[in-house]
């Protein structure tokens, strides 16, 4: 099938479609300026990465962590959401996205417009640290000017407990709940469309199979492969900010 002839059949997938459920990962920022994490120059190409279990056993490995988190922020905190993010905002003004299902923490679907209550967020959010301990949150703003004024690895100041930012680092529990609340909305949808994810990172990678399997339609539009190409109803392979407002256009 010719890259047109792609498009246009999702196209009309999304026309038909009234339940969207949108899944998305790292791709559809990378038009943002965040790097994703498999693409040359992705985020694993330049960092080490410190796992939970040395996050809370090393002051070495929260110093470092700290490190690369406070380097990533401002980054993180200035980008803004491109044409990927206001297409699924149009599909949300069209009255027909159930839900928003994310593997980013970069906040920008929120940032577009889309309703926090409407963004299930799989592995958390950057733009927050937690207490490990007593769940007490801070900005992220805040935590990195700590840092800046000596704090290597900065504590809860309610408690004296680990702050970590609040993302799933590897090796950490999945916030459950919201897992939960994911698998419902892609249960009941009837357009699952999974967007600028590998499709690799699991749990959260089960979750477009999930709405396929209870009867959804299933679009995939990513620039490389992915494992779940050949369930789907149509895969677009192009680059997201060009492809996803045709997809989510109205007339024609
Ligand atoms: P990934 O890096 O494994 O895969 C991203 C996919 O997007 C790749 O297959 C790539 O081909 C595709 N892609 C990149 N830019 C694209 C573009 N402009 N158009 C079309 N396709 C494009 O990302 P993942 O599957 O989300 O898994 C990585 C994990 O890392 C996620 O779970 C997430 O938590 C985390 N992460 C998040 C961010 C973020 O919040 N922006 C950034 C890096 C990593």
């Amino acid at each position: 099938m010719s890259a047109d002839a792609a498009v246009e059949s999702a196209r009309r997938l999304v026309a038909a479609a009234e339940h969207v459920v949108g899944f998305t990962g790292a791709g559809i920022s990378t038009e943002s300026g965040i790097p994703d994490f498999r693409s040359p120059g992705g985020v694993w190409a330049e960092n080490r990465i410190v796992d939970y279990q040395e996050f809370v056993s090393s002051e070495a490995g929260r110093i470092e962590y700290w490190r690369q988190k406070a380097a990533a922020w401002p980054a993180m905190r200035d980008a803004q959401p491109n044409a990927g993010h206001a297409a699924f905002l149009e599909l949300h003004r069209q009255g027909r996205l159930d839900a928003l299902i994310t593997q980013n923490i970069d906040g920008l679907h929120q940032r577009s417009g889309l309703p926090a209550e409407r963004v299930f967020e799989l592995h958390g959010t950057t733009t927050e640290a937690g207490c490990l301990t007593c769940g007490d949150r801070i900005t992220s703003d805040e935590a990195c000017r700590r840092i800046e004024a000596g704090e290597q690895a900065p504590r809860c100041r309610e408690c004296g407990g680990l702050l970590k930012p609040a993302t799933i680092s590897f090796g950490q529990a999945m916030p459950w709940d919201v897992m939960e609340q994911a698998q419902t909305a892609a249960e009941a949808c009837d357009l699952m469309l999974a967007v600028g994810s590998s499709l690799v990172v699991e749990p959260a990678a089960s979750i477009p199979r999930v709405a396929r399997f209870a009867g959804a339609r299933l679009i995939i539009v990513n620039r490389d492969p992915t494992p779940l190409d050949r369930m789907a109803d149509a895969v677009v392979r192009g680059e997201i900010g060009a492809v996803l407002p045709e997809l989510v256009r109205r007339d024609g």
